[in-house]
């Protein structure tokens, strides 16, 4: 334990997700010797990103402007709507260029351990999205855990009978893994050969 300011950045760099206390003293004491400059550029980092990011209005991916940059480009098709559950699920797919349609970010995964229902996720918003007739096929690619099993399975039941083609990401995907820690090829693959479910 230490005094003062040097304590309180351990603590609050610990409460970062996958930072524990050895890397959170490592980081702060980092930053105790660097250069002002740096620190500052830090700084004005993480304040603009709470201050300049917003959600798309369309796709809820994380945007500077109403839409975020794949809901303005012009040249991809809205007849493919990708659902995935946070906006890094967004880049991965991006990285893989295999996807040259649009996407739907739910902002998670049904959880009822963690009281997480259809209603806490982006799912209503996306029905009206479907609504307009636009989409003609929905691929579904949540995280290949439980969680997002459980979410796509929900998604197929209630976008089948709307007569919208309905695909789940292939193999390839490691199972209880996260979609964001796939490699390009493993991703692509898996894109390539998604299926009707
Ligand atoms: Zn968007």
């Amino acid at each position: 334990m230490y005094e003062g300011a040097i304590q309180d950045l351990i603590d609050e760099l610990g409460r970062l997700p996958g930072v524990g206390p050895k890397s959170a003293q490592r980081i702060a004491f980092h930053v105790l010797s660097a250069d002002p400059a740096d620190v500052n550029r830090l700084s004005t980092a993480l304040r603009k990103v709470k201050e300049l990011v917003r959600f798309c209005t369309t796709c809820f991916n994380v945007a500077e402007s109403e839409q975020c940059r794949v809901c303005r480009d012009t040249r991809r098709t809205s007849e493919v709507l990708c659902v995935v559950e946070e906006p890094k699920d967004v880049v991965a797919i991006e990285r893989t260029n295999e996807f040259r349609g649009r996407y739907h970010v739910l902002g998670g995964a049904i959880n009822p351990l963690e009281g997480i229902g259809p209603d806490n996720l982006r799912i209503r918003e996306l029905l009206m999205r479907l609504g307009t007739g636009e989409v003609k096929e929905l691929i579904l690619a949540t995280d290949p855990n439980t969680e997002g099993e459980a979410t796509a399975t929900y998604l197929a039941l209630m976008v089948k009978p709307m007569g919208i083609a309905v695909t789940r990401l292939a193999s390839g995907l490691p199972v209880g893994g996260d979609l964001e820690y796939a490699d390009e090829i493993t991703l692509g693959r898996a894109f390539e050969g998604r299926r009707a479910v």
